[in-house]
This record gives structure tokens, sequence and C-alpha cells, in this order.
């Protein structure tokens, strides 16, 4: 199998499989507890919080374990419920959906771009106003590029564990100090009573060590030329091939590919790939089923035949030239097949 699909789930890395199976016999104690077991829980969780907060320019305690990121997203929203929320056309839908549900009209006013899209990889600028709060979707962000909280100068941030290689259903949110802040699960004294629920301890040890394998130089030189490489034989040998990917360094994450077909459907090109064992995707995993075109591409392109007929291709550092060849040696007659049999022109 060649997976090319990172910006939906990065694989397990194996360190992380063996911390967390480690974790299981070892660390299986409620963190909250008194006793000894519960401390050694505790410190695991400590650790986590101090590498993700060294990692991103933060303090230990502007760091927030949730379920994931659309947990992390939620939250912020819910702290501004009631007050005037801005957010870019981009956001993922755990921004999108609360936004419409929750915002008002009241000050201050929240804005919420993420720094790197999901489907296309593009970095957007963030919108910096004195008096507002910032805060940034930094799911897929986190590993490709470095990042710094205060360079950024946000207020609230967001990650998850499973885009860098670690398990699913663990995440993070950066609250930086003194920023407003409602809790969206009560009940619970943990997180500082900021989020309740039992410590998801071996999640929370599975993080920690992806996060302690992240290396955005990688992603900088290796994956980069991956990424172009197929980029640049996709436009030369495939008729009607456009990219919706800036390949341009420091306008995109250097592992996201996103192009059209035209008069080729995205989700038939999906499916021949997956035939050939090539797993890529249309749009987000978490939009798959709908038929409304990708809202991120129509929001770039305005153009529903593009959005259509496009897949995005995401890369880790397991990848090599070799999965780029293979690519390149089904995908040109797949396309050839799907526009042969359309009543667009290509
Ligand atoms: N935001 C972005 C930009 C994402 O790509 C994703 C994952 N598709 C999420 C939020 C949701 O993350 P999680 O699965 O951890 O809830």
């Amino acid at each position: 199998m060649i997976y090319l699909d990172y910006a939906a789930t990065a694989p397990l890395e194996p360190e992380v499989l063996e911390a967390m199976h480690e974790a299981e016999k070892r660390f299986f104690a409620n963190a909250s507890a008194l006793h000894t077991p519960g401390h050694l829980a505790m410190n695991q969780i400590e650790e986590t919080r101090e590498l993700l907060a060294s990692i991103i320019n933060a303090a230990p305690q502007e760091i927030i374990f949730t379920s994931g990121a659309s947990e992390a997203n939620n939250t912020v929203i819910r702290t501004f419920e009631g007050h005037e929320i801005e957010t870019s056309p981009l956001e993922h839908h755990s921004i999108l959906e609360t936004t419409k549900k929750y915002a008002g009209d009241k000050r201050p006013k929240l804005y919420s771009y993420m720094l790197a899209n999901n489907e296309t990889g593009d970095i957007l600028d963030l919108p910096h106003e004195k008096g507002a709060f910032l805060h940034s979707d930094l799911t897929q962000a986190l590993g490709k590029i470095p990042i710094d909280v205060h360079k950024l100068d946000l207020d609230y941030a967001t990650f998850s564990a499973h885009k860098i290689g670690g398990p699913i259903g663990v995440g993070a949110l950066y609250v930086k100090e003194g920023a407003p802040f409602e809790p969206l699960i009560i009940g619970g004294n943990q997180e500082k009573k900021r989020r309740g629920g039992t410590y998801n301890t071996v999640g929370i040890i599975g993080f920690k060590a992806a996060l302690s394998k992240i290396n955005p130089k990688v992603y900088d030189t290796k994956v980069r030329e991956l990424r172009d490489s197929l980029a640049h034989r996709i436009l030369k040998e495939i008729p009607g091939s456009s990219l919706n990917t800036n390949l341009e360094r420091g306008k995109s994450l250097p592992n996201i590919l996103n192009a059209s077909f035209r008069a080729a459907e995205g989700e038939s090109i999906q499916l021949y790939l997956d035939a050939e064992g090539i797993i890529v995707s249309t749009g987000s995993a978490c939009a798959a089923g709908d038929i409304k075109p990708s809202h991120v591409l129509m929001a770039k392109t305005g153009d529903a035949e593009v959005a259509h007929s496009s897949i995005r291709f995401s890369f880790g550092p397991d990848n090599t030239m070799k999965d780029v060849e293979k690519v390149m040696a089904v995908l040109p007659g797949i396309i050839e097949r799907l526009q042969k049999i359309s009543t667009i022109e290509v």
C-alpha cells in the first residue's frame, strides 16, 4: 500500500505504539488519584504538557488536553458564545458549524483563522486586531512547520495527536495566560477545572511519543521534494490537470498537494487509485460522502468543476520517490479513462 493520506490521519509511529503498550501496563491508574500509581500517571501527563509547551513556545499551564482538535475548536468558540466571531471561509467544520450556532454580537470579538488548511495545505495570513482575541487551528501545521504561539501572537491554538503519528482521540488547546476561558466539559476538577473527564493517560503518552519525533526540517526538505516532484509530473504528464496548492515555500505546508483533473470526478479517481493500492482523499474525510463540493475549494477557486475533480495527496516522512513513481505509473491512465467517458471536454 502507498499511503498518501497523512493529512487525514498519519499512521501510528512504531515508537508511539510501543510507548502506548508500555503505558497500558505501567500507567493504567487514574492520574487524579493521590496514590503512587496515580502520581506516576500524572507525571507522564505533565511531561507531555511540558514537551508540547516547549515545542510551541508556551508555558505548560497554558496547555489543556482534550479529545482532539474538534473538541478544542468547540471549546474556544463556546467560550465566545454570543460574541462577534469572524472565521476564514476555509476553516474545519468544527469551527464553521459552531460559529454559525453560537456567534452573536457582543464584544470583544474572536477571530478564528487556521494557519494552514487541511485540504490544500495553503498557509493563511492571520488577522490581528487590537482588543480582539485570536484563535488558530494549528492541527495541520504542527510538526510540518515551526510554530511559535508568541510570534504568531495567538490567544488560543488547537492541536491533534493523530495528524503527527499519535493516537486518534487526543488533542490539546493552548490558552494564553489570562485569556477568557469557559470549559466545555464541566463536572470534574481535571485540567485545573478547565476540562472535566478522567485523563486519557495512555493516549497522552502516545501524544508525547509522537511529539518527541516531530521534525519540520524533514518536511521542509525530503517531504517537500516528494510533493513538488509529484506536482510537476502531474502538470507535465496529465492533460487537464491543475494545482489547487501554492507550491511556493512559505505559502503552503510542504506535505500537501491538492490537484484537479478536468472532466474526471474526484471520487472515481480515488476509487481507481485505491484499487491500485494508492490511498488518497478527496477534500477532507470529514466531508466525504457529502455530495456538495468542498467549501474550501469553492472558496478558493469558485469553480464547482475544479472542486469536484480534486484529489488531495498528503505525504509523510515514510514516503519515498518510488511512491511518486508508482502514482505516476497509474494516474495518467486513470484520468484518461475517466476523461474519455465524461461529457465535459478536457
Ligand atoms: N481541524 C483541522 C484543520 C483538521 O484537519 C482536523 C482533522 N480533519 C480537525 C480539526 C479535527 O481533528 P480531530 O480529529 O482531532 O477532532
